[in-house]
Order: structure tokens, then C-alpha cells, then sequence
């Protein structure tokens, strides 16, 4: 028996949970909502999935020719669990509605920790989240700190990361938000990203501060960290190669920019031109002493997907060893 699955919220994120779901043969789409009858609406009309809409909009997608299956509450009523895609300041709302209703949900890093008490990283924490009814997929960029620190930490230790998170402004289909020409520093010290990273690793010390550029494509970190030993260049380098969902890459090799590693991302064929790993300039890492450096960039739409696969897989039971659920989930999504 397959666990059903419906997302709440077929945006950015939702819309792409909603392909990776359909890939996997443990799981499958039972709804996906939207609140206007857009044409991510009618899309997903058209790719097959039914589509609930708010008791209020029903009209609205009736006036603009779009069938719906129901409400949010009938989809609510017919998923195991549900992704929870929808923007901020509606979780406790729809918290309440999931208890009620007795399902599963997952948040994504939008919302804070408080809400669910558990947050998923699949590498990191898997099991944190097993057989629990609320957890939390955390942000983009949290998950490519985690992707990286996780395995630095475990083989060598951190002592201290500092890091700059260099923030695109916009994702790709928004119009609305900026800056267009300028760089927009973050002047609340030390950012959220730190904290949010413990909430998977609580023993780990790192300081974050992050500025807004105007671009669309991808984050970029610039990380330092003191390690508690002193391993070489290589040592470094072959334990990122072995961390799940990193992509080493080389500027010799023409990716000397976040262009040109979203342009390699089109020519794998990837759904939607996704780059679901965190992508490390292989000669950008450099260790010096017992200090490391390194850069990665963060497809921020798509590389928290195939953690919210692993987090159904693991809140769900279908599959006790991480690993094993790492390995199913890439296979099926060509990663
Ligand atoms: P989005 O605006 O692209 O999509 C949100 C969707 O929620 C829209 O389809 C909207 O129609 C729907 N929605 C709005 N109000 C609703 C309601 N009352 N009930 C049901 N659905 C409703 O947002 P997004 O970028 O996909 O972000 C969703 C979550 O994922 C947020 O927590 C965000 O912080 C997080 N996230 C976003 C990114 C990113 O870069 N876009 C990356 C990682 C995590």
C-alpha cells in the first residue's frame, strides 16, 4: 500500500514535492491545493493531480473553468500526510486542522522549529522524525550548511564555523520583490541561519551573517571553520565526495559561477532545470593549519525536495535505515 500524500500549497516548493512524490513507488499524490486559479492551477490540473481549493474559492476556479476535487479539508480528510507548502503565518491554522483530522504534516524551514519540535535533515537526523506526526523540513540554506558540516564535523570536527550566506533576492518567477541594484546587508547579528542549523546539530558552533544580491539562481556560502584536527586538502575533499546530495564541481572545468552550475543542471536533464545538490568548487577548498575554507551554492528550490521525501519515508516507517531511503529517493529523482 502506497502512503498518500497531498500537498498544501502548489507553489515553489509544493509543485516540485509533488513531481518527486509521483517518482517514488512508496508513495502517491492524493491532492494538491492552490488558493487562486492561476496557471500553476490549471498545470496541475493538467499533469493529472486532483485539485482542492479553500471552501471560499470554489467559485473563483468554477468562474475561470478550472475542475476542482474538493475542498482543503476533503484532501486534509483523504491524505495519510500531508507537505505543508503553504507560505508563512497560516501554520498554526493548519496545525490545528491536521490534529484535528489525526494526520501527519510536514512544515518547510519558512516556519520555526517551535512548531513541530522535530526539524529534518536526512543525513543528519533521520530518525529524529520517525513515526512522528509534525516535523519540519529546514530551510534551503540550512540543509547546504548541514549537506557539508554534517560529514566535515563527524570526520574531523568543528570547532567553530563562520559563515556568509550570499542571498539571491528573488526565486526565478517572482516579479515582486528585490533588491534590483543594490546589496542588502542582514543588520540582525548573528543571522537566523546559525540557530537553525542547531536545531538538527545543537552541538555545533557556527555564526552566520548574510547579504541580498540580485540574482535568482542560487545562494552562495562562503564558509571558514576551525576543525579540531588537521587534515589535508584531500582528506577534506574526499569526505564532501562521499556526503550524499554534493556535487563537487571545478571553475578548470568552466563552472566558475553560479550560471554555469545551474546550466550543468539543464544538461542533466534535471525536472524543471533542478539542481537538487549542494554544489562545492572542488578547487575553491583549502585548508590552511586546522582552518578550512571552502564555497558551495544552494538551488533554493529544489534542494530541500528530496529531503521532504526521506521525511515522509521516515515519519511514515516505510524505511528504518537513512541510508537505504537517501539511495531510493535519488534513484528515483536521477540524482
Ligand atoms: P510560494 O509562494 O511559491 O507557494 C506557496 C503556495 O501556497 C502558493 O501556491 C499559494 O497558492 C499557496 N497558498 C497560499 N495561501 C494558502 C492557504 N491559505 N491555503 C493553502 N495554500 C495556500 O512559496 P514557496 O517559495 O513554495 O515557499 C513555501 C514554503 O517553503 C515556505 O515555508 C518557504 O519559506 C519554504 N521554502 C522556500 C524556498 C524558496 O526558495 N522558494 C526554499 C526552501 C523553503
Amino acid at each position: 500500500m502506497k502512503v498518500k500524500v497531498a500537498i498544501n500549497g502548489y507553489g515553489t516548493i509544493g509543485k516540485r514535492v509533488a513531481t518527486a512524490v509521483n517518482q517514488q513507488d512508496d508513495m502517491e499524490i492524493v491532492g494538491v491545493s492552490k488558493t487562486r486559479p492561476t496557471y500553476e492551477a490549471r498545470d496541475a490540473v493538467r499533469q493529472g493531480y486532483p485539485l482542492y481549493v479553500p471552501e471560499g474559492a470554489v467559485q473563483a476556479f468554477a468562474d475561470a473553468g478550472i475542475q476542482v476535487a474538493g475542498t482543503v479539508d476533503d484532501m486534509i480528510a483523504a491524505a495519510d500526510i500531508i507537505v505543508d507548502c503553504t507560505p508563512g503565518n497560516l501554520s498554526e491554522e493548519y496545525k490545528a486542522k491536521y490534529a484535528a483530522a489525526g494526520k501527519k504534516a510536514i512544515w518547510q524551514g519558512g516556519e520555526d522549529h517551535s512548531l513541530t519540535g522535530i526539524s529534518f535533515n536526512a543525513a543528519a537526523n533521520y530518525k529524529e522524525s520517525w513515526g512522528a506526526q509534525f516535523s519540519r523540513v529546514v530551510s534551503c540554506n540550512t540543509t547546504g550548511l548541514l549537506r557539508t558540516l554534517f560529514g566535515i564535523d563527524r570526520e574531523f570536527g568543528v570547532r567553530n564555523a563562520y559563515v556568509t550566506i550570499i542571498r539571491r533576492s528573488a526565486d526565478p518567477n517572482d516579479s515582486k520583490t528585490g533588491p534590483i541594484n543594490a546589496i542588502e546587508p542582514s543588520v540582525k547579528l548573528p543571522t537566523h541561519h546559525g540557530p537553525d542549523v542547531q536545531s538538527i546539530m545543537p552541538w555545533l558552533s557556527i555564526s552566520t551573517m548574510a547579504v541580498k544580491v540580485p540574482t535568482t539562481l542560487m545562494h552562495v556560502h562562503t564558509v571558514v571553520a576551525e576543525l579540531k584536527e588537521a587534515p589535508t586538502t584531500e582528506q577534506v575533499k574526499e569526505v564532501l565526495r562521499r556526503s550524499p546530495r554534493v556535487r563537487l564541481v571545478s571553475s578548470r572545468d568552466g563552472i566558475k559561477s553560479t550560471a554555469q552550475a545551474m546550466d550543468l543542471a539543464r544538461e542533466l536533464g534535471r525536472t524543471r532545470g533542478d539542481m537538487f545538490e549542494i554544489v562545492v568548487w572542488e578547487d575553491g577548498i583549502k585548508m590552511v593549519g586546522n582552518t578550512l575554507y571552502y564555497y558551495q551554492a544552494v538551488n533554493q528550490e529544489s534542494d530541500v525536495i528530496p529531503e521532504n521525501i526521506d521525511c515522509i519515508r521516515s515519519m511514515c516507517k516505510l524505511e528504518e535505515d537513512p541510508a537505504a531511503s537517501i539511495a531510493k529517493t535519488d534513484r528515483a529523482m536521477g540524482i
